[in-house]
Parts: structure tokens; C-alpha cells; sequence
């Protein structure tokens, strides 16, 4: 069914041997023919057949010319990643933010709609439609057909290869039919995947993970998600939940979690929980300008504000997050001894923490790690900042686009 549904300049593009040259191009052009059949290992009629069409459908232009080895200087092919567009979604648990890029994941447009709870399947994915006529109606210069795709990074467990959000805990949402409804709606293809996965896949095509085949992306917001990449593909596990690194035990006496179980990491280190930590330490008769800071109501208490007073000075907040870098840095740990990643990218709210927290999750590595190696493990911020999960979004088209589905194929 999914076929019948592509638009015709995506459909073309999608082969194997297309999706080939297409990726040698992107990423070795400029680059003649002749250079490619001998890259792909193409015969030269395939390579001259394949660009004619990819060249008709729009998608690769002729450049200049390249340098001669004697005879008639050959010509010149690079991607026209200017002129196809791709529009990625990112959906939170508050919000639904939306971009049009192109095929370099320059955004174009965007526009943002909040959530409110409660809210149903049903109207979650009218939301997703409105965004994206949104977004369409304001960009009406761009033709239809060089539209490629719709990305959709959701929270939560996500099933990658039927597109249904299995489980949103900030929506309290299951099996949310995404990629069906809005196929049918934009006949436009459509990929999904979970938002620290996307912004894994981001990471690795426009960020600091440009060329590393094994790292980890770890999105610390709301909630604690990882995106594992390993030989260059995102790991997904049997059933989807590779990553979900927010319900490692951390300590088993630990705060309740969302889950149900006590001392998950992301009980004690995801944005809220954090300051429902702080809550109790200040309702215990803790000092802080946290208190002034909230107008004497800590229910209006959040991770901003924290690293707010933190950044102020505040030894109680400064302490709060020295704390948190603390369990963050127990988590990552037990991810280092599992995965041995060549580094971890953070992404999420807690880009914005400041040193404080960093420091301190970087001091328990150096800690806690069994090997020289492991204790000096990389611990860097997302290149992509907050654009990190939509860029992601938009890579899940691309990666549809530029590999062929092989399970061997790195996506990388
Ligand atoms: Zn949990």
C-alpha cells in the first residue's frame, strides 16, 4: 500500500541502483560519470541511463567542468539540493514544531503548535495535519513534487516500520497510527521515529557525529532517551526500545518514575523531576534564592529556573546540579561499559545547564570508567541545539532517499 502512495519523484528516485549514485553524488560530487561507474562499480551505460533520469526528474544538475586526462573535459554532476524540499516534525510532549528544509537541511519555514491535555489519537493527528498544511499554505512557491517526504521524530517508543507511535508518556497516548493518516492525507512518503533516534541520525548527517560510526546522542529534556549508533546504523532493538536508557535503574530506593519503578535515571535527572527534588529540599527549610525567584510558590519550580540561580550563584542550585550531572553521569557510565561509544552527544534541556552539570557528569565518568579509554570517553553538546530532533526528523526522509534498505547499509 505504502508504494502506491509515494510521489512520483520520490518513487524514482528509490532503487537501488539509484539511491547508489545518488549518494555518490551527494557525497563525492562535483563528480563526472566515469568517476561514479568506477566508485559504484557500475557499468557505464547504467551509470549514463540512471543520471539521465535523475537529471530529467530534477534532482541532479549538470556543474562545471571538470579537469580533462587528455580528450573532452567530462561533465560535472552534483545534487540540486536547493530545489527539493523535505519537511520534518517534532513532537513533545507540549508542542508540535515543524520545518520545511532543504535537501541540505537548510530550514525554510517553520511553524509551532502547542498541545493541550488532555488530548486524543485522534486529535493528535489532526494537529500533525494542521501543521503541515500550515506549512505548506505559507511556502505555496514550492512545488508539490519536490516535496520528498515527511520525518516525524515523536517521543516515546516508537514502531519504526509501520510508523505508529506505541507509546507517547507525555501525551498518555497509544498506538497513534502517524505514518498511515498523514500518507493518506499528503500522499507524501513518510518515516517516524523516536526524537533521541532522530536527533542520533542529525548528529550523524549535519553535527558532531559527521564520520563517527559509533556514538551515542542522549536527549535529556522532559524525559532521558538515547539514540545508539553503532557501524554507522541507528539501533533499534527487537521490539523498539534500544535506548530508552531514562528507565535504568539508578538506585533502587530512589523516586518514583513515571514508569512505575523506583530510582530510574530519569526520576532523578529529566527536567521536571529535578525540580521536584529541589521541591522537597527546599520544603525541608533548605536556603535558596529559588524561593524569591518563584515568589515563594515552588510549584512554579523547573529546571530553567534552577539553572537560572545556578548560573547566579545559588550554592543550593549549583549543589542541584552537581547532583544531577552525578546520576547522569551513572547512567552514562553503565552505557559506556554496554555500548563503548567513541563519544556522547547531549542534546535537550540540558544543553542549556551550563558547565555545572557537565563537570560533574564528566568528573563521575572519569570516576566510575573500568579502562583509561572509557574514563576519558568524549562528552560533547549537540551541534544542532534545538533544531537537533527536527533536523533528525528531516534526515529520516533522506536516509529513505540516499540508502537503499539493505540491512548491511550503513545509513551513515
Ligand atoms: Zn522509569
Amino acid at each position: 500500500m505504502t508504494q502506491k502512495l509515494l510521489a512520483g519523484s520520490f518513487q524514482l528516485m528509490k532503487s537501488l541502483n539509484r539511491s547508489l549514485i545518488l549518494n555518490t553524488i551527494r557525497t563525492e560530487g562535483p563528480i563526472s560519470r566515469a568517476e561514479i561507474a568506477k566508485l559504484t562499480k557500475l557499468t557505464p551505460p547504467t551509470v549514463s541511463n540512471i543520471v539521465k533520469e535523475l537529471i530529467d526528474s530534477d534532482i541532479v544538475i549538470e556543474s562545471n567542468q571538470g579537469e580533462s586526462r587528455g580528450g573532452r573535459k567530462p561533465t560535472m554532476l552534483v545534487i540540486n539540493g536547493k530545489n527539493f524540499f523535505v519537511i520534518g516534525i517534532e513532537v513533545s510532549p507540549a508542542s508540535i514544531y515543524s520545518v520545511i528544509t532543504n535537501l541540505n537541511a537548510k530550514i525554510i519555514d517553520s511553524v509551532s503548535i502547542d498541545i493541550h491535555h488532555p488530548i486524543t489519537n485522534e486529535s493528535l493527528l489532526s494537529f500533525l495535519s494542521k501543521s503541515v498544511k500550515q506549512l505548506l499554505d505559507k511556502n505555496n512557491w514550492i512545488n508539490r513534487e519536490h516535496i520528498l517526504g515527511i520525518g516525524v521524530a515523536m517521543h516515546g517508543i516508537v514502531d519504526i516500520e509501520n510508523g505508529i507511535s506505541i507509546y507517547a508518556p507525555g501525551l498518555k497516548l497509544r498506538n497513534i497510527p502517524i505514518k498511515e493518516h498523514l500518507e493518506s492525507e499528503f500522499n507524501l512518503t513518510v518515516k517516524v521515529d523516536n526524537d533521541a533516534n532522530s536527533m542520533a541520525l542529525g548528529e550523524a548527517w549535519f553535527g558532531h557525529g559527521y564520520d563517527i560510526g559509533d556514538f551515542v546522542c542522549v536527549n535529556v529534556g522532559q524525559g532521558i532517551g538515547a539514540g545508539i549508533i553503532i557501524n554507522g546504523k541507528l539501533l533499534h532493538g527487537n521490539e523498539f526500545l534500544s535506548g530508552e536508557i531514562g528507565h535504568m535503574t539508578i538506585d533502587i530506593d530512589g523516586p518514583k518514575c513515571s514508569c512505575g519503578n523506583y530510582g530510574c535515571l530519569e526520576a532523578l535527572a529529566a527536567g521536571p523531576y529535578l525540580a521536584e527534588r529541589a521541591k522537597k529540599q527546599l520544603a525541608m527549610g533548605e536556603k535558596s534564592m529559588l524561593i524569591h525567584m518563584t515568589g515563594h510558590n515552588l510549584d512554579k519550580l523547573t529546571g530553567e529556573l534552577i539553572y537560572e540561580a545556578a548560573s547566579q550563584g545559588d550554592p543550593f542550585s549549583i549543589n542541584v546540579l552537581k547532583e544531577t550531572g552525578k546520576y547522569l553521569g551513572i547512567g552514562l557510565s553503565n552505557l559506556i561499559h554496554t555500548i563503548n561509544p567513541s563519544c556522547i552527544i547531549m542534546g535537550g534541556g540540558v544543553t542549556k545547564s551550563g558547565h555545572i552539570l557537565l563537570d560533574s557528569l564528566k568528573e563521575t565518568i572519569k570516576q566510575r570508567g573500568l579502562t583509561e579509554q572509557a574514563k576519558s570517553t568524549q562528552v560533547m553538546l549537540t551541534k544542532l541545539g534545538d533544531q537537533a530532533a527536527v533536523i533528525g526528523a528531516v534526515c529520516l526522509v533522506l536516509v529513505e532517499l540516499f540508502f537503499t534498505q539493505s540491512p548491511q547499509t550503513s545509513i551513515i
